[in-house]
């Protein structure tokens, strides 16, 4: 169980207990075999409608465009929202830095402000703040006071498997003439107030990458409740095509199609999301029960209205308690065999968006010195999970 100590730190561990990797024990080969057999690999083939089709139906959507990643979802959403060019788009400085990098590839420019302090979702107080305090309403036109610029979207990120509180949210857009846009690529099969995310906000992103709960190796997914926004997506994702023989564009369209290989994995995958979820939750209520009795341990916490898919198991460690952070317990775990990983630089500080306007950001900050992800698999068996939780807290000298 020892580590080669050549690995590029996040890379896949060749031995030992890695952080999160796919699970391909379903109808995947049987699904591609017969897309290669029928000569269908490309962006043609039925596979990709009836991706489409079946994952609107698992989350209740009334339309799903298949995308080449998570990150494509998350640009033509913006897009099909109405972003511009010089807009602000308000999201939290806590996430992965795909949907900041979306909002750029519009031109548009993110507006960084903080998460909520018990379920590290955007904050819709923090939202609030920075619209009351920093903007000014002229026209019927949101505008940064400090910037100039008119802001014309909320992108509210699902981190870890649990929703943002979208119901606050959505009162604030509707109150001050904004686009909700949600960024479930980390929380598919998570619901919110009894439903499933894909199914509420108008446009909502998922991804297929590698690591996420469903794999096509990558890949994404726009679901949406508007038929119509559907259908400027589609266009969008295949090149803004408006005459098929001729090849007459309407516009600067995009080559985001996922290929019928892909799809075909993904179906197959989609048939696992129910056990799929249930084994995070299941992996997340096992570390929970370890960690709850641990002063200066805190468990991944669940809000009452929220049903998380716990995508990514995150333990938040307070080293005024336990004398040590991640920092240190990173190593010591990778060299035991265990494969772990912090939470994201926040967004407020991350150089590839320094001339982006951000609020404080403090719990941002603080959580992400304090927590770690742990190997959060759905394969992960249970003698793994008890060799991570004795690793951990044999370092912590709590047991
Ligand atoms: C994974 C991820 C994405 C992007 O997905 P890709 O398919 O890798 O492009 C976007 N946002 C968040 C929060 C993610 O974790």
């Amino acid at each position: 169980m020892i580590m080669p100590s050549n690995r590029e730190p996040g890379a896949p561990m060749e031995s030992g207990i890695p952080l999160c990797i796919p699970n391909v024990c379903g109808n995947e080969w049987a699904y591609v075999k017969s897309c290669l057999d029928g000569g269908w690999v490309s962006s043609v083939g039925a596979f990709v409608g009836r991706f489409e089709t079946e994952f609107a139906t698992a989350t209740g959507s009334a339309a799903a465009v298949a995308t080449s990643s998570g990150t494509a979802a998350l640009h033509i959403a913006l897009l099909v929202a109405g972003v511009l060019p010089g807009d602000e788009v308000i999201m939290p400085s806590l996430t992965f830095v795909a949907p900041a990098n979306a909002v750029r590839y519009t031109g548009a420019w993110p507006v960084f402000v903080d998460v909520d302090p018990h379920y590290w979702q955007l904050d819709p107080a923090s939202v609030l703040n920075f619209l009351e305090e920093d903007c000014d309403r002229v026209d019927g036109v949101v505008r940064n006071r400090h910037t100039g610029r008119r802001v014309s979207a909320i992108l509210t990120v699902d981190i870890l498997g649990h929703p943002s509180d979208l119901d606050a949210l959505s009162a604030i857009a509707t109150a001050w003439d904004l686009q909700l846009v949600e960024d479930a690529t980390e929380s598919l099969g998570a619901l919110y107030k009894a439903r499933r995310l894909g199914g509420i906000s108008r446009l909502t992103a998922f991804s297929f990458n590698g690591n996420k709960l469903l794999t096509t190796g990558g890949g994404g997914m726009l679901a949406t409740t508007n038929v119509e926004m559907a259908r400027r997506a589609r266009y969008l994702t295949t090149q803004a095509k408006d005459e098929p023989i001729e090849f007459v564009h309407g516009e600067v369209g995009y080559n985001y199609r996922l290929t019928n290989v892909q799809a075909a994995i993904g179906v197959a995958q989609l048939e696992q999301l129910n056990t799929f979820v249930d084994r995070k939750r299941e992996i997340a209520r096992q570390y929970s029960a370890a960690f709850s009795p641990v002063e200066g341990l805190t468990e991944m916490r669940e809000a009452p209205w929220a049903r998380s898919a716990f995508w990514l198991y995150t333990v938040r460690i307070d080293a005024s308690v336990l004398k040590t952070d991640w920092r240190n317990l990173l190593p010591k775990l990778e060299a035991l065999g265990v494969q772990t990983r912090p939470l994201w630089q926040p967004l407020h500080k991350s150089p590839a968006h320094a001339q982006s306007y951000s609020r404080p950001c403090p719990v941002s900050t603080r959580l992400q010195s304090e927590c770690l992800n742990l190997p959060s698999s759905t394969s992960l068996t249970s003698a793994d999970q008890q060799t991570v939780i004795s690793k951990l807290l044999g370092l912590l000298k709590v047991v």
